[in-house]
C-alpha cells in the first residue's frame, strides 16, 4: 500500500532542496562578472521559480489525493458494515405494493418494526429509518427516509392507529 506521509515528505524534502538551490544561486550572482554567465544565472533563477510554482501544485493535488483517500475509506467502512448485517434485513411490502426493510424476527413483526428506506438498502447500502412525517387522504400515513427524502405511503397504517 502507498504510504501517503512518505510521499508528502518527499515533497517537502524537494521544496526545501529548491529553497537551498534558490540560495545558492543568490549566493553566486555578485560573484558573476561575465554578462552572458549573469544571463544563464538569471535563467536558472527563473527555472528554480517555475519548479518551486510546480512542486507546490504537486503538494496541492497530494492533499487533495489523500483526503479523497480517507473520504473513500470512511465508505469502504460503511459498506463493509452494511454487507455484514444486510442478510438479517428483509423486504417488507405494504399495501399497494410499497417495500420497506425491516430487521428479519422483529420480536413485534414487521409492522411495527422499525422501518428502513428500500432506496437507501438496495442502492446506497445503508440503513436509512424510515420515519412518520405526515397524515395523508384516506387514513394513510406518509413516511420519509431521514437520507434521500424518498417518501413511502403507507394506505394500511393509519395515523390514528399505527403509530
Ligand atoms: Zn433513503
Amino acid at each position: 500500500m502507498t504510504d501517503w506521509s512518505d510521499i508528502a515528505d518527499k515533497i517537502s524534502a524537494t521544496i526545501t532542496l529548491l529553497k537551498q538551490t534558490s540560495g545558492l544561486v543568490k549566493d553566486v550572482a555578485p560573484l558573476v562578472q561575465n554578462s552572458e554567465a549573469k544571463a544563464k544565472l538569471s535563467e536558472v533563477r527563473e527555472q528554480l521559480l517555475d519548479a518551486s510554482e510546480r512542486v507546490n501544485d504537486l503538494r496541492a493535488v497530494n492533499n487533495e489525493i489523500v483526503d479523497r483517500n480517507l473520504q473513500l475509506e470512511g465508505e469502504i467502512r460503511e459498506i463493509k458494515s452494511f454487507l455484514s448485517k444486510k442478510d438479517s434485513y428483509v423486504p417488507y411490502r405494504l399495501e399497494r405494493g410499497a417495500f420497506v426493510y425491516v430487521a428479519e424476527n422483529s420480536p413485534d413483526g414487521p409492522e411495527k418494526a422499525p422501518w428502513y428506506c428500500q432506496h437507501c438498502f438496495e442502492v446506497e447500502h445503508r440503513l436509512s429509518p424510515m420515519n412518520y412525517r405526515k397524515e395523508a387522504e384516506g387514513r394513510s400515513a406518509v413516511y420519509a427516509c431521514q437520507s434521500c427524502k424518498a417518501e413511502t405511503v403507507d394506505y394500511g397504517r393509519s395515523y390514528y392507529d399505527g403509530k
